[in-house]
Formats: C-alpha cells, sequence, structure tokens
C-alpha cells in the first residue's frame, strides 16, 4: 500500500428502485402484514432507503479508496489500530442516524424494522465501502446474540451502545490451529469467585477487533472452560469488553486485552483485522456454560447473509464501474458500424455486462428472500414459523456461498471490460476483486457452506423442505405465461427436475457413500443457486408487471437473459454431481 493521495473513489449510485423491488420479491407486502411490523408500511421503507442511500453515495462511498490506498494502521508501541480520517466522518454519520437500531424490537428500544430492509441498507454500505461496512455487520451479530442469549443486566449494559454504533462488536472464533474446525479451539476460560471468567489464549483474523472508531469494542469469545467435553460441545461464549463496563455504564478499567498486530491483505485493507491477546481478561458468560455453538451460531447465521450481501454489493460497484468505462472507451467497429464503436456496442461487451447485472439483481433476491424468511420465522408461530425457519436454513448456506462467488465473477468480468487498464490499479477495478476474494472465505469458506447444505440441511425431514420450495417454485412458474417468461420457466422446470433429482441421490449419498456427498457438495449447491436465482427473477419480472412499472420488458429480458445464460448450465452440473468422488479417482492427491 502506498501513501500517496488516493485517486478519487469511482462514483455510486445507490439502485434504490431496484432494492425495492428486490425487497417485493422476497416478500415485503406479507411480511408488512404481521403484527410485529403494524408500525412499518412500505412508504416508510421506501422513504428509509433512499434517506440511507444519499448517505451511501454522499458521504461513505467517497472514503472507498481511501480505504483501499491507505488502510488502517498498526502501532506496535501503542498496540493501537488506526483508520483515515474519511472513516470517522463516515461512521459518525452513521451513528448519528442511529442506523444501527433500525431492526432491534421496539421493546428494547430500536426502530422494530424487518432485517430484510436492514439487509437493503447493509448492501448500500458494503457497495459504497464494504471494508468500514464490516464494521456494524459484527456488531449487528453481537447484538442478535445479546438479544437472544445476554441476561437482563447484560442488555442493559451494552445493548443500547452496540445499537447506535456508539461502541461496536467482534467474532472471536478463530485461532492459528481452529478454523474451519471450531473443535480445535484452545482459548481458555477459568472461573473466578466472583462470577466473572478469566479469558486467556490468542485469537487470529479478528476483523476490526482494535480501532479507533469508537471507545469501546465487545468482543464475543469463543472459550473453552476447564473440564469441558473435547470439540465444539466444550465451547463456551463469553462477552469481553475491551474496557470494562461500570454498573453505571460508565466506562471503568482497561480489559487485558490487546491486538498484537494486524495482518497485510490482498484486499479489504481498511478493516483491520487483528491478532488478538487475551491475557486474564474479564468475561462475562453468555447464554448456558457449554453451549457456545449456539449463541456463536446466532452471530454466525446473521453474519452469513450479511457477508453474502456482500456478493452483489460488489458486483453492483463494478458494474456501475465497468458500465461507466464501456460507453466511453472506444475500439474496433461493432456490427453493422460504420466508424470505431464505443466497447459496450460490441455483443462480448454486452454479454459480460448482462451477466454482472443480471447476477447481481438474482444474488439480491436470493439473500433477501432468506433474510425474509428469518424475519417471519422470528415474529410468526406455528406452521408459519416452522416453515419459515427451515426455509432461512436451508438458503442460508446457498444465500451465504452461491452469491459471495457470483460477486467474484462479477469483480472480475468488471477487470475484463476494462481490457489492460483493468489490470492498472489507476483506475480502481482492480479493488473490486481485490475485496470480493475474501467473501467466499471467512464466515465459513464456501466449501464448508456446501458440506452444510448437503448433510445438514436437505436431509431434514427427509428432504420435504427442498419439496416445499419446489412447489412454492412451480406455482410461480405456473404463472410465466406470458411472452418470453414463458421459455424462462420451462428452463427452471428442467433445472428443478435436476435439483430434485440430485437432492434424493445426495440424501442417500449422505447415509450410504458420504465421500460421492462430500465431492458433489459445491457443485449441488451451484446448482441450488442456479435454481433458486433462475426462480427469483421470473417472479421479479412478474411483479414488475403486477407493480405495474415503466419499461416492464426489460425485467423480462433480464429473466429471459439470466435463464438461457445461467440456468440452461444445470445439466451439465448433474453429470458432474453425480460422477461423485469416483471423478477424483486415480487423480487423487496423496494425504
Ligand atoms: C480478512 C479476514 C477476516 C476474518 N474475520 C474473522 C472474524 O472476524 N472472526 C473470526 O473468528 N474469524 C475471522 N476470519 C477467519 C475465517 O473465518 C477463516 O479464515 C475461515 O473460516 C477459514 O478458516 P482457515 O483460514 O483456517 O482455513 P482452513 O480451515 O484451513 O481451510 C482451508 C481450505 O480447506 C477447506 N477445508 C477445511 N476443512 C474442510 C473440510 N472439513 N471439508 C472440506 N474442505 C475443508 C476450506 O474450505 C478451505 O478451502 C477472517 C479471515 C480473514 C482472512
Amino acid at each position: 500500500m502506498s501513501t500517496s493521495a488516493p485517486l478519487p473513489s469511482s462514483p455510486y449510485v445507490a439502485p434504490t428502485d431496484e432494492l425495492l423491488l428486490a425487497l417485493d420479491v422476497a416478500g415485503l407486502d406479507q411480511l408488512l402484514t404481521l403484527e410485529s411490523f403494524a408500525h412499518v408500511d412500505r412508504d416508510t421503507v421506501a422513504s428509509v432507503i433512499s434517506e440511507f442511500a444519499k448517505l451511501a453515495a454522499d458521504v461513505i462511498a467517497p472514503s472507498d479508496r481511501v480505504s483501499d490506498v491507505v488502510g488502517a494502521h498498526y502501532d506496535a508501541s501503542t498496540r493501537r489500530v488506526t483508520t483515515p480520517p474519511e472513516f470517522h466522518k463516515a461512521y459518525a454519520r452513521y451513528v448519528d442516524g442511529e442506523w444501527g437500531s433500525l431492526p432491534v424490537e421496539m421493546a428494547h428500544g430500536g426502530g422494530g424494522f424487518p432485517s430484510v430492509v436492514t439487509a437493503a441498507l447493509q448492501e448500500m454500505f458494503a457497495t459504497a465501502n464494504i471494508s468500514l461496512a464490516l464494521n456494524p455487520v459484527l456488531t449487528q451479530g453481537a447484538i442478535e446474540a445479546l438479544l437472544q442469549w445476554g441476561t437482563e443486566e447484560q442488555r442493559a449494559l451494552y445493548l443500547a451502545k452496540l445499537m447506535t454504533g456508539a461502541w461496536s462488536g467482534t467474532m472471536n472464533l478463530t485461532e492459528p490451529q481452529a478454523g474451519s474446525d471450531l473443535g480445535e479451539i484452545h482459548t481458555m476460560a477459568t472461573p473466578r469467585p466472583d462470577g466473572t471468567w478469566a479469558i486467556t489464549g490468542t485469537k487470529i483474523f479478528i476483523t476490526w477487533g482494535e480501532h479507533d472508531l469508537t471507545d469501546n469494542i465487545i468482543h464475543l469469545v469463543l472459550a473453552r472452560t476447564p473440564d469441558a467435553a473435547p470439540g465444539t460441545k466444550g465451547l463456551s461464549l463469553f462477552l469481553v469488553p475491551k474496557v470494562l463496563v461500570n454498573p453505571d455504564g460508565s466506562l471503568g478499567e482497561p480489559n487485558a486485552l490487546y491486538a498484537q498486530s494486524i495482518e497485510h491483505k490482498m484486499g479489504i485493507h481498511g478493516s483491520p483485522t487483528c491478532v488478538m491477546q487475551f491475557e486474564n481478561a474479564t468475561g462475562f458468560l453468555i447464554g448456558p456454560l457449554h453451549a457456545g455453538m449456539k449463541g456463536m451460531f446466532t452471530m454466525m447465521n446473521a453474519a452469513r447473509l450479511a457477508i453474502g450481501i456482500q456478493g452483489p454489493a460488489i458486483a453492483e460497484r463494478a458494474y456501475q464501474h465497468a458500465y461507466d468505462y464501456a460507453v466511453t472507451r472506444e475500439q474496433g467497429r461493432a456490427p453493422g458500424a460504420s466508424t470505431t464503436s464505443p466497447i459496450i456496442a460490441h455483443p462480448d461487451v454486452q454479454r459480460m455486462l448482462l451477466l454482472m447485472s443480471t447476477t447481481t439483481i438474482a444474488a439480491r433476491c436470493l439473500i433477501f428472500t432468506a433474510t425474509a424468511n428469518k424475519d417471519r420465522a422470528i415474529h410468526s408461530d406455528g406452521a408459519d414459523h416452522e416453515r419459515a425457519q427451515q426455509l432461512v436454513d436451508l438458503l442460508t448456506p446457498v444465500a451465504k456461498a452461491w452469491s459471495t462467488d457470483r460477486g467474484v465473477e462479477a469483480a472480475s468480468l468488471g477487470i475484463q471490460i476494462f481490457g489492460g487498464m483493468g489490470f492498472i490499479e489507476e483506475t480502481g477495478i482492480a479493488q473490486r476483486w481485490r475485496d470480493a476474494r475474501i467473501a467466499p472465505i471467512y464466515e465459513g469458506t464456501n466449501g464448508i457452506q456446501a458440506i452444510d447444505l448437503v448433510f445438514r440441511k436437505i436431509p431434514r425431514d427427509n428432504g420435504q423442505w427442498v419439496q416445499e420450495l419446489a412447489t412454492e417454485i412451480r406455482e410461480t412458474l405456473a404463472r410465466a405465461t406470458e411472452g418470453t417468461l414463458t421459455d424462462d420457466a420451462t428452463y427452471v422446470r428442467h433445472a428443478l427436475e435436476h435439483l430434485e433429482d440430485t437432492t434424493s441421490w445426495m440424501i442417500d449419498a449422505v447415509s450410504s457413500h458420504g465421500d460421492d456427498a462430500l465431492a458433489g457438495a459445491t457443485g449441488y449447491l451451484e446448482l441450488f443457486g442456479n435454481v433458486v436465482a433462475g426462480w427469483l427473477m421470473i417472479k421479479r419480472a412478474l411483479r414488475a408487471r403486477e407493480l405495474g412499472l415503466a419499461d416492464v420488458a426489460r425485467y423480462e429480458q433480464e429473466s429471459h437473459f439470466f435463464a438461457v445464460e445461467v440456468v440452461t448450465k444445470c445439466g451439465g452440473l448433474v453429470t458432474m454431481i453425480m460422477a461423485g468422488a469416483a471423478r477424483l479417482g486415480a487423480l487423487r492427491l496423496p494425504a
């Protein structure tokens, strides 16, 4: 990273109409009929989105290039991390607006909005500056963990400050020997006579583990208590503040913890990724002893959807940047042109731009659909609750992995559209790819998401929830009876049949020949994502027509492009998945 003055960030215009339409596709209207959201209507949601869009475009987005070129800095003598002044300005505006409290229930002093509305804001924040956006993502996870597992006293002490963003939260899972396998966590929590715990250990890769934006940082730490069972069953969750908080809420003594260093990374330079040392730090148990994974899963599931959003978020910025370049850069003659054409006129450049824009839209609809089900699961009961809970569980790994993989692809296409200039840092498009590349890795790698989908999610009730989803998809397809949507429905119907066949095959493989299921899990997740995305693109086109949106043909054309370009690939995926572990065969490398 150079310290020379950075060039301006590429402009960002938040796609507010698209965000609202994606919320519609996800079922915003039905959500707002629930009692918990009686005080929210569509107009309020629209004005919240448009208000945040201004903040994102005018205040946050200009800090994005500084994030890449200057980034966060660590001072070994003080063990402090500093962030650029532009971050302070943008973050202060976020705190002043109390945006963080929007999804928290009104009983706890929040705005009581559906979290899917927050997902729209999270997308805009991440498109504007992904590094800075990570800070509130983790804080939001800490809030959810406290709401679900904290005591009254803990909520009273920490919640309000976390909600406004006056304090931030972190998630401390990873250790040098414990990445995907959290059962290897060594950090110890030893009980003290006063009921607190002494936390000792080293955590690595902790996002925003230390920084200068807030005067306290609330770490949620997974640790092992003495005599606990080995593996994940022996883990408990602890709240470990950077600065201890007095009973009246004022700040007390610094806790015995610090950042030992920050990582030098290929992207998200503005997000400090810290090695954290806990040296007999004072911790407070959150939730029951040895139920740490449950508490952490509350955070992780929230964070998985929020990280999924980074896919369309980065893709959107890359698309806007690449589009601006493609209309100004002239090269060659497009078919039928008599003079030099802007590169956007070339069919292959059109293809790349459309692939970027349609996968962005589809990924957005997918994540919002998963998040709307989460809202429904929390705010309804009985059969409605059960159905929504199963669907969000099923869709979360797909939303996280499919969307972040598409984000990397879109960022790469953005570079391709810039040609040689895409490889030159001056244009700023390379930042998109470097920033996007982490999303398939953190919050559980995409490979681990695929294994979760195949081994934990689809076998539930013998595949019943995939069938429930398939029924819902078929209901939409039955309504797609006009124009190109009819063809799109045919493509998605075929792909859905492939998904049903491979699901049965997978469930069988999980119980009888797990190797095959493991070898095909990533392909299966891609197939699953393609089908759901194709469905949502059709649903979006139908919704645009119901709403009487101008230029309704555009939504249908986008659905058609996506169905032809992406959904039709599902057949090839089936062949690959069902080839099982045998296709690794003799090529299998020695362990
Ligand atoms: C920038 C950044 C920020 C991060 N922020 C945080 C944070 O805030 N808090 C936190 O706790 N952690 C954080 N992490 C850690 C992150 O979640 C882990 O890096 C991630 O979970 C993968 O763990 P690992 O790096 O040890 O990779 P490994 O677990 O070593 O995996 C390496 C490869 O092997 C594969 N693999 C591993 N196990 C299996 C298996 N059983 N089956 C099939 N494939 C497998 C993986 O998919 C991957 O491709 C962050 C990491 C980075 C780089």
